[in-house]
């Protein structure tokens, strides 16, 4: 083959441009193992109260997640014993610059699904280690309030509280989660209709910024990184103290469910209970699809109102929408709260078989779904993937979702609960970092679902995922409005949509309070940038 001279300076260019490609290539791997190499050392000459842990066993136990899903090993763990570890840690990745690679996750109890406490190569902040500040309830304010570590469980929270009569307001449906990750995401659960969720209820928060700066924020003093940091992601700071609005606990709960086998009278009378002043103080509800001899089951811990009626019930694998309620109530008040109860119970519109109810201490009543958790573990079943889907649906389109999701895509009975309530927008502060639907009333619709590992069937991650991915596409085709709840995506583009007209708030946020994008990388929001000057 002949060569023109002109082909022959374009191969000589290419030949040249390969080569250098190469060499700058090479340059950047022994450059960024160098990097590498020495970022052990260099954390290693932190001067910490608390220590910093390279074992492989630590590494891989905070590689996990409740999703059991997603897997990446950190470089390191921080066990921090002060908030000046966590600064000081922060502040010299910061200075490390761009071109380290490192970044950091603050784990709480890694309660997350997809992997959004886990930072590749990172570090890993181990929250739960941080006991200070020491858990402190103030009294003699209005309202009440407790200081706690961003690394405390909102159980241990309850029983601290409780010595002093008083409890946090609103609550998440299990405890066993820590105060920076709920706040990073909201903490909803049946108060939220009444108090907002719990990033509703918190007046000051300390923070470790992305450039190890410490702050102390509250709505009034630094007002931007408070609003930022709640519902945030994790993405602008780390929470290492919270100021947690308390009020005065009841003894006692009076918890009933009820069933509704039409959808528009389920939701006309919880839309009607959330907009009413003194009714319930917690009210969520449940799908429940396909089953038979429900009841009975119920009736373990619950006692039906009419025993006989009761057990000619049969729920025959029809749809079925379950109201679950709660009222609040010390032994003394018992005959004033029953009768209150029955008031509210005479308007609803529910199967009248179907009333159940029971009465149970307020720590049992809070702390029920652990004792889910205590029964899967026993059976190996709490270990398992957690495919979950949590959206947030406005209420003018909930009947159009329930048509289509409830009555074609999941047709199978589904291997978790599936929670349906509405809350009211105006409990949430539009300042927040959190996204929500447009409208007044919007409902949590949580399919919280465990799938059964290595298994093709209708119970097995791969159908599940498929299903949550068609009820999405649903949403997404049919311009419902709606907002992923723990939300999950892989692209910018995707996050860009999710956020609408707050990602540019959003992205500028970012930019000051985390200019490397250090924080939180699980999350796949930001990309920390890795530049060789
Ligand atoms: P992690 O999973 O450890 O962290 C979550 C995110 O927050 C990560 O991005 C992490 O980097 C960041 N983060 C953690 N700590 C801090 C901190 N101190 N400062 C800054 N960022 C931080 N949610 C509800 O709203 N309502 C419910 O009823 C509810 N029920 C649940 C029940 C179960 C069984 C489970 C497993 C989860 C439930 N969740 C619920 C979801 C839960 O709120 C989130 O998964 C939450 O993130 C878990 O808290 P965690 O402490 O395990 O956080």
């Amino acid at each position: 083959m002949r060569y023109s001279p002109r082909s022959l300076v374009g191969k000589h260019n290419i030949l040249f441009f390969r080569g250098f490609t190469m060499f700058f290539l090479s340059c950047l791997a022994i450059r960024l193992n160098l990097c590498l190499s020495s970022i052990p050392s260099s954390l290693k000459s932190l001067p910490l109260e608390g220590h910093l842990n390279f074992d492989e066993v630590s590494l891989r136990n905070v590689a996990k997640d409740f999703g059991n899903r997603y897997q990446y090993h950190p470089m390191a763990v921080l066990h921090p014993e002060s908030v000046s570890d966590i600064a000081a840690t922060i502040k010299h990745i910061w200075l490390m610059g761009p071109s380290s690679h490192l970044t950091v996750a603050a784990r709480g109890h890694g309660h997350s699904l997809q992997g959004q406490a886990q930072a590749h190569g990172g570090v890993v902040i181990s929250m739960e280690s941080l006991k200070v500040p020491e858990m402190q309830v103030h009294i003699g304010n209005y309202p009440p309030y407790v200081d706690v570590s961003g690394g405390e469980l909102w159980i241990n929270i309850l029983h601290e509280t409780l010595r002093h009569g008083l409890a946090p307001r609103s609550w998440t449906d299990y405890l066993h989660l820590t105060v920076g990750g709920t706040l990073s995401n909201a903490g909803v659960s049946g108060q939220a209709f009444k108090h907002g969720p719990q990033i509703s209820n918190v007046q000051q928060l300390e923070i470790v910024t992305g450039t190890g700066e410490v702050v102390n924020c509250s709505a009034e003093h630094n007002g931007e990184l408070f609003h930022s940091v709640l519902g945030g992601l994790g993405q602008f700071g780390i929470i290492t103290r919270a100021r947690i609005v308390l009020e005065p606990a009841p003894a006692m709960v009076k918890w009933i469910r009820v069933l509704y086998s039409d959808f528009t009278a389920f939701t006309r009378d919880q839309e009607r209970l959330i907009s009413s002043e003194n009714t319930f103080d917690y009210i969520e509800g449940f799908v429940i699809i396909n089953r038979t001899g429900l009841l009975n089951n119920w009736r373990l811990s619950f006692n039906p109102q009419d025993p006989v009626q009761a057990s000619i019930f049969k729920s025959d694998g029809r749809t079925l929408f379950c109201l679950e309620l709660a009222k609040y109530f010390n032994v003394e008040e018992i005959d004033a709260a029953n009768q209150e109860v029955e008031e509210h119970l005479s308007r609803l519109s529910y199967i009248p078989s179907t009333l159940f109810s029971t009465e149970v201490t307020f720590v049992d009543f809070l702390d029920r779904v652990h004792v889910s958790e205590v029964k899967l573990r026993s059976k190996g079943l709490w270990d398992v993937p957690h495919p979950w889907l949590n959206l947030l649906i406005p209420k003018s389109q909930i009947h159009n979702f329930a048509e289509v999701v409830f009555g074609n895509i999941l047709t199978e009975t589904s291997n978790g609960p599936v929670l349906i309530y509405p809350v009211n927008k105006s409990k949430w502060d539009n300042r927040t970092s959190v996204v929500i639907p447009e409208e007044d009333i919007f409902y949590l619709v949580a399919f919280l679902t465990s799938a059964v590992p290595s298994s093709n069937g209708t119970d097995g991650l791969e159908h599940i995922l498929s299903q949550n991915k068609r009820i999405l596409e649903f949403c997404e085709r049919s311009h419902l409005g709606v907002k992923q709840y723990l939300p999950h995506y892989n692209t910018q583009q995707e996050w860009r949509a999710h956020f609408g007209p707050q990602w540019e708030t959003f992205l500028q946020r970012k930019s000051v309070y985390d200019p490397l994008a250090i924080l939180a990388p699980g999350q796949r929001i930001f990309q920390k940038a890795i530049t060789f000057s």
